[in-house]
């Protein structure tokens, strides 16, 4: 939980944590999701242009984790190192749909164009489960997607993953029973600057997040307070790694093993950064995976909020096929 100390960084930084925020940043930039737009159905190259979100960097390390336990010496998966296949068979095998979505509620007139793309109106939410449900797919978990990359697990038929990134309130309340309709589970990848958080744009508290993973669903990590991963150096690796990941461990009780990259971006020096701290995986967006990690570079496309469900399932299924 937070210590006095963080408490009152978080509400003197309360600016500044919000300009580093995926809305604010697409707002701002006209990007989509954590995204460039075109990256949500190409294989787009990364680019910097949420760099505006890089400038607050916390003056000294958050008391974030205080209350976790020290798992520090867990093993990041239950799947021995030599049991894990090389890259290039890792790469060669069919990819699994991995969606992300972000907000989940009916757009606002003060929405701007751009960010309709990646705040899902509730019955568009809706069609996109239920065409789901209807053409078969069975929603998996990153476990299972990790088991299935790293030494061929069998998966049920037509696999489809479900992510959920930043922690808005509107997955809990929201997404989460239109999930439960169709028996679907997803993972969650929390900002835990933002635990709790109320006002305009709210963020599950940490009974919600417990809640999730009691019932089924995965959490994972998204930083402390969504900094551009290709930006870290010295304390932001603790900061932003290591501490959000103890400080879920404490809430869920239970390993987090896996992380999703604020805007989809990293470079080829974060990888073993990330799985040096004890995460099993981590997903991108749409970019090309990494031909030496790829466990760490696993795709997601970000289903768009305008999409009709058509161009949804053509855009999700053309996505993942044959790259
Ligand atoms: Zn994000």
């Amino acid at each position: 939980m937070f210590g006095i100390y963080s408490f009152s960084m978080f509400t003197r930084k309360t600016v500044s944590f919000s300009a580093a925020l995926c809305l604010s940043v697409l707002l701002t930039n006209g990007l989509m999701g954590c995204q460039s737009k075109s990256a949500t159905t190409s294989e787009a190259t990364t680019t910097d242009s949420a760099k505006t979100a890089t400038s607050d960097k916390p003056a000294a390390p958050a008391e974030t984790a205080t209350s976790a336990p020290d798992r520090s010496a867990e093993p990041s998966s239950s799947i021995p190192a030599d049991k894990i296949a090389d890259a290039a068979t890792i790469l060669a095998r069919p990819q699994v749909p991995v969606l992300c979505y972000h907000q989940i509620r009916d757009w606002r007139g003060s929405d701007s164009k751009s960010a309709k793309d990646y705040i899902i109106p509730v019955q568009a939410f809706k069609e996109q489960m239920q065409i789901l449900a209807d053409s078969g797919y069975h929603t998996i978990l990153p476990d299972q997607l990790y088991a299935y990359l790293a030494t061929g697990a069998p998966l049920p038929s037509k696999p489809v993953m479900l992510t959920f990134d930043d922690g808005d309130l509107d997955q809990y309340e929201t997404a989460l029973p239109i999930l439960d309709k169709h028996g679907f589970k997803g993972a969650f990848f929390i900002m835990t600057v933002a635990i709790g958080r109320r006002g305009k744009q709210p963020y599950m508290d940490k009974a919600q997040i417990k809640d999730l993973s009691d019932k089924g669903h995965t959490i994972g990590a998204h930083t402390w307070d969504h900094h551009n991963v290709k930006k870290y150096q010295g304390d932001d690796w603790k900061i932003q790694i290591e501490e959000p990941k103890a400080k879920l461990e404490g809430i869920i009780g239970k390993p987090v093993k896996y992380f999703a990259y604020p805007f989809g971006l990293w470079n080829h020096q974060a990888l073993p950064e990330i799985q040096k701290r004890g995460y099993a995986a981590a997903f991108t967006l749409a970019d090309k995976r990494d031909d030496q990690m790829p466990l760490y570079t696993i795709r997601r496309i970000i289903a768009g909020g305008q999409w009709s469900a058509k161009t949804f399932y053509r855009n999700m299924t053309q996505s993942f096929d044959g790259k």
